[in-house]
Formats: structure tokens, C-alpha cells, sequence
């Protein structure tokens, strides 16, 4: 076997997507042995924790997994799987392309975009101070000290944390994945022009990497304007690299012009080791009915197929499973505009007619 990959299959319609991409790879020839584990409510209920260090330990191994979805645990004292990983493996990059596909309803056409978030810090960083709290009051007084611009007393505080080393590593990977899968363009995306140190760093970090890809066409966009011009001129963009909570929600808008939740793959790139995963959840009221979509966990096998350097086998994936959606004789529920479930492929048959056309 060429590869060793770590498969978490979630739970809820985690299992049925997570087998049909198992399927898929496996016909697409590349050679995966599968180390199944266990995270979410399946580990919580054999293990008594959601993301059990065994899991862990096997993806910094295999250095690479694959993720179904997962329900979250309702209440407290559980630890987010998603955050849980991120943290522990150093996963500093979320990778998020949107690529239309004819056949899923869409009021956008021909969009083909990647979506680079960093994934670690910015507005994200965690460092927060509640309003009214004695930590609060010292951090105000602190920052009250050495500030022009006064803080009220009785503010709530987030602090936004951009550094050289996340975003140097942000953007070059950025610029390596326009490289290795034949991209033209990067653009940075910030708001520099008003958060002039900390989204300043972000920017000047980014032209730096840039002129160390002269191969490669960079420019920048002001948060605001870049998501007009997605609204009215798509085509001109190509990779777009951001900080934490812009790339969060630039990602989901891009998921949502090209047809949203079904269809949409992930990745999560740190310096050893990446976990890829749809984004949709576990759509409980879909479970264990072999009616769920299992483009998105597929398509994310295929962005995992292009991250292990198998880029001939992704172009074979995601060519094969376009084809079923342009010929919608084969797709699930959702991808129909009558959305029945009995006129509609099961997740099973959608599968096979994937696998037929590799
Ligand atoms: P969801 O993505 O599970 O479902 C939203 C809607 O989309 C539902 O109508 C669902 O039926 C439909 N849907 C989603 N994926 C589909 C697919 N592959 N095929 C057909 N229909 C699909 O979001 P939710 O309902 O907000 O969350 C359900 C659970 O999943 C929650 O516990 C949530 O915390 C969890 N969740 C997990 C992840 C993850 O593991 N990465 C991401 C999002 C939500």
C-alpha cells in the first residue's frame, strides 16, 4: 500500500459518506490502507473522551486523516473536536475550495476558487476578557497606560494576534499550493488600510512571500471590496489567502456560490501533519436511510489525494463525480429540485455510478 491513512467516520450520516469515499479512493487505484478510529460520540461512549489520544496519535503517525462529521455533545466539559485537532496537530491552515459544478443549483456559474484560511490565530486566538471582570479592569488600565485611544472600563475584550511566523507560513502555503496544483494567482485579503499594525503585518508579510513566487501573479483586496467583487466579478480571482475570521466567513460564502453544505470539501494543512473533511455536519435526520450526498467527504478525498501529491487520481475523483451531478440520473435527494427522497439515487447508487466513471 502507497498510503496509510487515519479514517475517523463520525457518526451520524458520518459511517455512509465516509464508506462511499473509502469505495471511491479505493477503485481510484491509489493504494490507501485504512486505520479506522474513533472520535465524537462513538469515542465519548467507548472511550469517555471525544477526541481519545489513540486518534491522535495515529494521525501523527500516518501524518494524514480523513474526517466524517460528527454530532457535537450537547453541554459542557467537552472539548471541541475540531478545535482539539487544530490545536494539537498545529493545523494552521484551513483549505476551502468552491468550484461550481454543473447540476447543483446555484445562482452563481463557473466559479473556481480556494479559499486559504489560517486557521490559529487572529480574532481567534482565544485571548478574551469578559466585561466587569478584575482581568478586564487590569488589561484596560494596562492598555489605557499606553494608549492614545482610551478603552471604556466596562468593555468586553477580544484580542486579534497576527504574527510573522502564522502568517509568513499562512501565505507560502498558499503559494505552494498555486504551485503544485497549476493556480495562477494569489490575492492576500486584509483590512490594513484600518487595522494598520496588526492587518499591516499580515500584508507586508505577504508581499515579501510573494516576490519569492515570481511564477506566480499576486495581488490584495480589502476585505469589504473583495467580497463585492465575488459578488460581480468571480472569475478574476483564483487563491485567496486570509487571517482567521475573515477566511471563516469568505469560506462559506464561496461554499454558498457554489451550491452549499452537500457539495462542500476541507482541509486542515499543519507543518507534519493534515486531516480532511466535508463541512457539513451529521444531518442526524438523514442517519442510517442511505439517502445522505456523499460528494463533500469525497471531493475532501480528493483534496486529500492532491495534498499526498496524487493529483492525476484527484483530477479522476472529482471528474467522475462531476459527471454524475451534471447527469443528475444518479444523485441524492438534495441535489434534485423536487428534493424526494424516493424519486432520488441512494447514497449507495450514487457511489457506484461514481465509481463507473473513474
Ligand atoms: P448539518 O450540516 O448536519 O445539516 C444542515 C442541513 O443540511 C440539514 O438539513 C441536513 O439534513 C443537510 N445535510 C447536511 N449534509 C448533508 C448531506 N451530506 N447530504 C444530504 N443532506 C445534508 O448541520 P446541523 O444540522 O447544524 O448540525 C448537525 C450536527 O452536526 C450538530 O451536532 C453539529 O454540531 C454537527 N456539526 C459537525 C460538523 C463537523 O463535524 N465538522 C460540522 C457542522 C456541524
Amino acid at each position: 500500500m502507497a498510503y496509510r491513512v487515519t479514517l475517523i467516520p463520525g457518526d451520524g450520516i458520518g459511517p455512509e459518506v465516509s464508506e462511499a469515499t473509502q469505495r471511491v479512493l479505493d477503485a481510484a487505484g491509489v493504494g490507501i490502507e485504512w486505520d479506522v478510529r474513533q472520535a465524537g460520540m462513538n469515542a465519548l461512549e467507548s472511550q469517555g473522551d471525544v477526541l481519545p489520544e489513540a486518534t491522535l496519535e495515529s494521525i501523527r503517525q500516518n501524518r494524514i486523516g480523513l474526517k466524517g462529521p460528527m454530532t457535537t455533545p450537547i453541554g459542557t466539559g467537552f472539548r471541541s473536536v475540531n478545535v482539539g485537532l487544530r490545536q494539537a496537530l498545529g493545523l494552521y491552515a484551513n483549505l476551502r475550495p468552491g468550484k461550481s459544478m454543473d447540476g447543483v443549483q446555484s445562482t452563481f456559474k463557473d466559479i473556481d476558487l480556494v479559499i486559504v484560511r489560517e486557521n490559529l490565530e487572529g480574532m481567534y486566538s482565544g485571548v478574551e476578557f469578559d466585561t466587569g471582570t478584575v482581568d478586564a479592569a487590569e488589561v484596560i488600565a494596562a492598555i489605557n497606560a499606553h494608549s492614545k485611544k482610551k478603552v471604556d472600563p466596562t468593555a468586553a475584550i477580544s484580542i486579534k494576534i497576527i504574527t510573522d511566523e502564522k502568517s509568513r507560513q499562512i501565505v507560502k502555503y498558499a503559494f505552494e499550493y498555486a504551485r503544485a496544483n497549476n493556480r495562477k494567482k494569489v490575492t492576500a485579503v486584509h483590512k490594513a488600510n484600518i487595522m494598520k499594525f496588526s492587518d499591516g503585518l499580515f500584508l507586508r508579510v505577504a508581499q515579501e512571500v510573494a516576490a519569492e513566487y515570481p511564477d506566480i501573479e499576486f495581488n490584495d483586496r480589502i476585505i469589504d471590496n473583495m467580497c463585492m467583487q465575488l459578488m460581480q466579478k468571480p472569475q478574476e480571482y483564483d487563491v485567496l489567502v486570509m487571517p482567521n475570521l475573515y477566511g471563516d466567513i469568505v469560506s462559506d460564502l464561496v461554499a454558498g456560490m457554489v451550491g452549499g453544505l452537500g457539495v462542500a470539501p476541507s482541509g486542515n494543512i499543519g507543518p507534519d501533519s493534515a486531516v480532511f473533511e466535508p463541512i457539513h455536519g451529521s444531518a442526524p435526520s438523514h442517519a442510517g436511510k442511505n439517502e445522505a450526498n456523499p460528494t463533500a467527504m469525497i471531493l475532501s478525498g480528493a483534496l486529500m489525494l492532491r495534498h499526498l501529491g496524487e493529483q492525476a487520481a484527484a483530477e479522476r475523483v472529482e471528474a467522475a463525480v462531476a459527471g454524475v451531478i451534471r447527469d443528475g440520473d444518479d444523485v441524492t435527494y438534495d441535489l434534485r429540485e423536487d428534493r424526494d427522497p424516493g424519486k432520488a439515487a441512494t447514497t449507495t447508487r450514487m457511489t457506484d455510478a461514481i465509481i463507473e466513471r473513474l
